[in-house]
């Protein structure tokens, strides 16, 4: 059979808007949707969830303008080959931030391609190392009221989930302890929680913030300083009892590197729409498995599944339930605490029929 080629990258921004509760503090979010066309009729959905929509134009600008030149006419089979061609494609402009989140699509979109020519949905392609995924419930939002919180809570724990994680953005540490203390009662003892600074406090902060919590049991206490800042990270991470995850803002291999040589956390926390897509997650992963470190992968559960799903070393997906029905075709469900992931080929993840004609925004 003669190579497969590349003959279209169709892009579009979709505005979505979303669900109640995410509501209070996000109105919306964007997806930067990248949809691979090949000469044998075999299509690849890449896309990147741009949370809150700040930057989203500027993501579709680098991919439609750098990246997909680069992509066009090749075999998209050749994923990792055309990741190094993208990744080293501007010298200049490192894969971080908008670059990565660009980068981040086109590479889904490719997997997606091979996965379909495989007829395996990526987990099995990669190794397949459980088919179903506990998840936590993800929300919390600063704005919420306690009784928000507590409604958000209770709603994940109705749907099984044994896990939920808030944030603690209130800048008096004793309002968020107390926060914090309101949804634990209402949940019991069968859901354990996590907390997400998302790089609010300062080292001195969040010993301060955490010696207040650490009666609470909590699984982990997240992104406790400015995501460039590992050393500080570290330092919180040894000055804690509670262990620390982090990682949603990290994009490389090699600022996870870091991470892992300084012990800055016990979680990582890989977004495949930022970390420059699936290539570059399963690279961190592995590098994590050599040092005794989890990943829990950032948002978008409905394709960081597969990625979970390949991993011995994986902890949690995060089920953010913010989605409209007409975005994806099956979107995949909580049940019993866990999702099962998806057996079509490729990542699974197909947009719902309306979702272009109803969501674009650009
Ligand atoms: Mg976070």
């Amino acid at each position: 059979m003669p190579a497969m080629k590349i003959t279209a990258v169709d892009t579009c921004i979709l505005t979505v808007p979303t669900s109640h509760y995410m509501a209070i503090e996000f109105p919306q979010h964007k997806l930067v949707v990248a949809q691979i066309r090949t000469d044998q009729g075999l299509e690849g959905l890449g896309y990147g969830l741009v949370f809150g929509g700040g930057g989203a134009e500027s993501v579709l600008s680098y991919l439609d303008t750098r990246l997909k030149p680069l992509l066009i006419g090749e075999d998209p089979l050749g994923v990792e080959r055309l990741w190094e061609k993208m990744y080293k494609g501007d010298r200049g402009v490192r894969r971080v931030g908008i670059a990565g989140m660009a980068l981040s699509a086109l590479d889904i979109g490719l997997w997606d391609v091979a996965g379909k020519a495989a007829k395996l949905p990526l987990y099995k392609l990669w190794g397949a190392a459980a088919d179903r995924i506990p998840c936590y419930g993800s929300g919390g939002w600063g704005k919420y009221t306690e009784k928000d919180l507590v409604a958000e809570a209770e709603r994940y724990a109705g749907m099984g989930c044994r896990y939920y994680k808030m944030k603690i953005h209130d800048p008096d540490p004793a309002v968020n302890r107390r926060r914090v203390e309101a949804v634990k009662k209402a949940l019991g003892h069968g859901v354990r929680m996590m907390v997400d600074v998302n790089q609010k406090l300062d080292v001195l902060g969040n010993i301060r913030q955490a010696r207040l919590l650490e009666d609470f049991d909590l699984v982990w206490y997240e992104e406790p300083v400015n995501s460039d800042d590992n050393v500080s990270c570290a330092e919180v991470a040894r000055s804690i009892s509670i262990p620390v995850a982090t990682g949603e803002n990290h994009y490389t291999r090699y600022e996870f590197a870091d991470l892992i040589e300084r012990k800055a956390a016990r979680y990582l926390m890989p977004d495949v729409c930022r970390a420059n897509g699936f290539s570059e997650t399963l690279k961190i992963a592995h590098l994590a498995a050599g040092h005794g470190v989890a990943i829990s992968p950032h948002v978008v559960y409905e394709i960081s599944i597969q990625v979970a799903g390949a991993l011995a070393n994986s902890f949690l997906v995060e089920l953010m339930d913010w989605m409209p029905e007409d975005l994806f075709e099956d979107i995949p469900a909580c049940r019993d605490g866990a999702i099962r992931i998806p057996e079509r080929p490729g990542h699974g993840m197909s947009l719902h029929k309306n979702a272009i004609s109803r969501y674009r925004s650009s």
